[in-house]
């Protein structure tokens, strides 16, 4: 048996079997054949065993993630039936008479080398297509498998490097039972799609890649972020136990599903989920949300080969809108940037991408790209109760420009005869210092705000949300983070407007007590967080947590703010 520690990423205890997902070794070796037909046999059965593989994909794709995501896999079956590929591998095998692997090679490397060296950034992404594909095809040829986790069709626990945003959108939560993963921390994106699939999760340790082989039988205890390895009898019977109690608690916690969420003393806050596309408000309503705080859209922007339309935001807006009824959305306009990138935009490198040209810099930049969001986003304001924010806002100037640019959209819209609803609210998020500090200026001018902690606090203490090897400054209970959320806070109420948090912050439960006194009006979190936090809630008394406050604001480290939290509250 052997223990491993990492960073609790979603909760939940896994018990199940180790799959690796790695790129498998696709070595070769070059040789002569005689029988050139036999190898010509040899490469079209390759290509048929792929293309049936990536056609079971698309389908998965397209149930669980919509057409758009599908339509990378559209793509990659295209390239397999592309002559231009095709032909000259054969004619290689033939004039040349070398064995299918080495044909296939040297002709696919030429489409990427050459893909590679164009301008446009769409031509050099199909290099990336071809590589993906032409290596399915090697692996069959080779006869080593090629991991898929769209097409685990056993229950598994997967073990890897990373997981992009897209590899964890594609996990099938009816056979991944749980992840695990070397790097990523608690606000990774990655960690966050976990708790929106509700599989548990540990990232960040370091190791697991090294430790564990396929088939061996890998606990994850995503409650206390731990990863145990070929346990023992008695360690096995002791974690089923812990999930079993985990699922008995979760029944508990059901219970307060439809009530609205009232402190101990009788005063109300709003606690919503964050989402990050139209399948995660089936969650939502299960876990007794009272609204959408965040709606990440660039989900729908990611895993994709192209920007979606105008008509495909809509749509996709819409039926979130729709499902919530009169509750409110908070959708939150195109972050990119920082971790997540777009395969089809070409940005240039950056030193710092998190400090670079992300979120609402780039859609400045690029208008084109932000007025199609704003419309499709205008569209269907009429189908609900929808909220706008913008995200990473530094500047007034900033909010005002694009504020500007969506009443600019609803003028034209309305010239063209579609009806745009006119109760919008038009919020930011405050993730960054400046922005914090004068939040009395902005209290004037926006709506409402929305506290991004994650982002909050690597800009305030200077320390990556992804890098494991900073993590002990990553502190949401430190002083600095405090006060500048209660300066947020109270700087909304000043002006009669409300704030929110729809950082992980909100719904940790050393920090909702904390939040509670300050004041927090919303609080936005994972769905699987909400009804957890209903329940601590109601035990708390925002009074008697209001008169903290001061104490808490002058003490001098998170240490000291989580010692006496804990003794307040008996965690
Ligand atoms: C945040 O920064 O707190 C936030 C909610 O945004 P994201 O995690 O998507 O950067
Ligand atoms: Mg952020």
């Amino acid at each position: 048996m052997n223990k491993l520690q990492g960073i609790a990423a979603s909760n939940g205890v896994a018990i199940s079997k180790a799959y690796t997902l790695e790129t498998p070794d696709l070595s070769f070796e070059t040789k002569k054949v005689e029988d050139t037909n036999r190898e010509i046999q040899r490469l079209q059965d390759a290509l048929n065993l792929s293309k049936s593989e990536l056609e079971k994909i698309k389908e998965h794709a397209r149930q669980s993630l919509g057409d758009e995501h599908a339509e990378i896999f559209s793509a990659h079956l295209l390239v397999l039936s592309d002559p231009e590929l095709i032909t000259p591998i054969e004619d290689k095998i033939k004039t040349d008479k070398v064995n299918a692997e080495a044909a296939l090679d040297e002709v696919a490397n030429m489409f990427i080398n050459m893909f590679e060296q164009m301008d446009n950034a769409y031509m050099r992404e199909r290099a990336a297509d071809i590589k993906d594909v032409t290596e399915r095809v090697m692996a069959h040829l080779l006869d080593v498998s090629f991991p898929d986790p769209a097409l685990i069709s056993e229950e598994v626990i997967i073990i890897a490097e990373d997981l992009t945003p897209s590899d964890t959108a594609q996990l099938n939560k009816q056979f991944v039972k749980g992840f695990t993963t070397n790097i990523g921390g608690r606000t990774s994106h990655s960690a966050i799609m976990a708790r929106s699939l509700e599989i548990p999760a540990v990232v960040g340790t370091k190791t697991i890649t090294k430790e564990v082989k396929d088939g061996d039988l890998v606990i994850v205890d995503g409650i206390d972020g731990e990863i145990i390895l070929n346990p023992s009898e008695d360690v096995l019977k002791q974690y089923q136990e812990k999930q079993a109690e985990f699922a008995k608690q979760k029944e508990i916690w059901a219970k307060l599903k439809d009530e609205p969420t009232l402190s101990k003393d009788g005063q109300h806050v709003e606690l919503g989920a964050n989402i990050g596309t139209p399948n995660d408000v089936e969650g939502v309503i299960n876990n007794g949300g009272e609204a959408v705080g965040l709606y990440r859209t660039e989900f729908l922007y990611m895993g994709n080969s192209d920007f979606p339309t105008e008509d495909e935001q809509f749509e996709a807006y819409k039926s979130v809108l729709e499902q919530m009824g009169d509750k409110p959305v908070v959708v939150r306009t195109l972050d990119i940037g920082g971790d997540k990138e777009l395969s089809y935009l070409d940005l240039p490198e950056e030193m710092n991408p998190f400090l670079g040209v992300r979120a609402i810099r780039l859609c400045l930049e690029r208008k084109d790209i932000f007025r199609t969001q704003l419309r499709a986003l205008l569209r269907a304001s009429t189908f609900g109760n929808l909220k706008i924010m913008f995200p990473m806002i530094a500047t007034l100037n900033e909010f005002r420009e694009a504020k500007a640019l969506l009443l600019e959209e609803k003028d034209n819209l309305k010239r063209e005869g579609i009806q745009v609803s006119d109760d919008i609210e038009v919020g930011i998020m405050v993730e960054i210092p400046s922005t914090a500090v004068i939040a009395r200026q902005f209290a004037k001018e926006v709506d409402f705000f929305s506290i991004g902690t994650n982002d909050l606090i690597q800009y305030t203490m200077a320390a990556d949300r992804m890098n494991e090897s900073v993590s002990y400054l990553y502190q949401p209970y430190h002083p600095a983070i405090l006060n500048l959320v209660n300066n947020v806070i109270e700087a909304a109420h000043a002006e009669g407007k409300w704030a929110g948090m729809c950082g992980e912050m909100a719904g940790d439960p050393i920090a909702i007590p904390i939040l509670l006194g300050l004041g927090l009006d919303e609080f936005s979190m994972s769905a699987t967080s909400i009804l957890p936090a209903r329940t601590q809630i109601k035990a708390l008394s925002k009074e008697e947590l209001a008169s903290y406050k001061d104490k808490l604001l002058s003490m001098s480290t998170a240490e000291e703010v989580e010692a006496f939290i804990r003794e307040k509250t008996n965690q």
